[in-house]
């Protein structure tokens, strides 16, 4: 079985979960983003894995990568539908096709060389300083680096790196 199908017979089995949603929208209702940015819809995200949109195109899909993970929808979802959960499945099995926006590819890359997402700058420290805000800690990269090699992350990174070069 290829990896392409691997991942599409992973995704079926997602089904089961997602078969419960009867549309009702209250995870759309309560999503901050999808306040800010009405194109991320995660009840639409919903409908279209209901109509049996679970191809390669899902993968595809650029918005999947709009949910901030704060799984609001998952908590108030009339029919116990956890779908942050399902939304970061669909990232993961992305990433395993190869197939994330550049952006998360270069804060994956971050996080690994330097522990956060996006450089410290001299000017934010120094606006801190004169806010009277604490010293951040310093992250302890060793530790951080150790996590993301456990759990998969520098694997999926060069795969991607792979993908983009
Ligand atoms: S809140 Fe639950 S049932 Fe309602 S549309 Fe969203 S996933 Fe479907
Ligand atoms: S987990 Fe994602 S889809 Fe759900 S409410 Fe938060 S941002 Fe929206």
């Amino acid at each position: 079985m290829t990896e392409s199908n691997e991942v599409l017979e992973e995704f079926r089995e997602l089904f089961d979960i997602i078969k419960l949603c009867y549309q009702c929208g209250t995870c759309a209702g309560g999503c901050p983003v999808f306040r800010q940015y009405t194109k991320f819809n995660p009840r639409r995200i919903m409908e279209k894995l209901l109509l049996g949109e679970y191809n390669e195109q899902l993968f595809d899909d650029q918005q999947i990568w709009y949910c901030s993970m704060c799984y609001t929808c998952s908590t108030r979802c009339p029919q116990g539908i956890d779908i942050g959960h399902v939304i970061t499945e669909i990232k993961n099995l992305a990433v395993r096709l190869k197939n994330a926006p550049p952006g998360i590819v270069a804060e994956m890359e971050a996080i690994l060389e330097t522990g956060t997402t996006a450089a410290i700058s001299q000017s934010i420290l120094k606006r801190r300083e004169k806010l009277e805000l604490p010293e951040l800690p310093k992250a302890d990269l060793g530790e951080i680096q150790k996590l993301l090699e456990v759990t998969g992350v520098v694997e999926s990174l060069s795969l991607l790196k792979e993908e983009s070069s």
